[in-house]
């Protein structure tokens, strides 16, 4: 088994810890070359959605990751990962990715509770802990699409078939709870 990391930009290193501490072997995806590695699952971090997005396309990265996305590569995409998935960003023309059914408010939480911690319930797993840093939140999502998460009154996790995202940041914490439910997607 062995996942792919979007090594880009943000907090990508983070992921690659927990997934070790898994027992999960990853390779980061820096340049087209990298995507000559075949790749069980696709992790894409928490950082600034419209660098990577930009990035995805200066590189070349954007069309190939996509096609592989669509065609079923499990993908878990956190916060910033969430963006780049998301079909619909509100009051933003921008889209990225946008292979998943899901409406996300970005930078919802406002300048001042900019970041913030929270507990929850995850995936009926009881609560784990959730770090949200000018985190989106999900405003909707299309009937496909199943609720993992909710916090505050709003939608912080979902999962679309192969594709996972969570508005807040495990690889923050030291709960491995949604990796390890990334990886039993794979
Ligand atoms: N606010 C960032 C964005 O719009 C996401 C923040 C994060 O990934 N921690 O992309």
């Amino acid at each position: 088994m062995r996942i792919g990391v979007l090594a880009l930009q943000g907090a990508f290193i983070e992921h690659e810890q927990m997934l070790a501490e898994l027992g999960a072997a990853s390779f980061e995806i820096r340049q087209l070359s990298d995507l000559e590695q075949t790749m069980d699952g696709l992790i894409i971090p928490g950082g600034e959605s419209t660098v990577q997005g930009k990035l995805l396309h200066d590189l070349g990265l954007f069309e190939p990751i996509r096609e592989q996305i669509t065609a079923g590569l499990p993908v878990f995409g956190t916060c910033a990962g969430l963006l780049l998935l998301a079909k619909n960003i509100v009051g933003d023309e921008r889209r990225h990715l946008a292979t998943m059914d899901i409406t996300a408010v970005r930078n919802a939480y406002g300048r001042q509770l900019g970041s913030f911690h929270t507990e929850a319930a995850f995936a009926g797993q009881g609560k784990i802990p959730m770090t949200f840093i000018r985190a989106p939140y999900i405003e909707s999502v299309r009937p496909n699409v199943e609720v993992l998460a909710e916090a505050g009154g709003h939608i912080v996790a979902a999962r679309e078939q192969n594709q996972l995202v969570t508005a807040f940041h495990p690889e923050l914490t030291h709960d491995l709870t949604v990796h390890r439910y990334f990886l039993a997607m794979l």
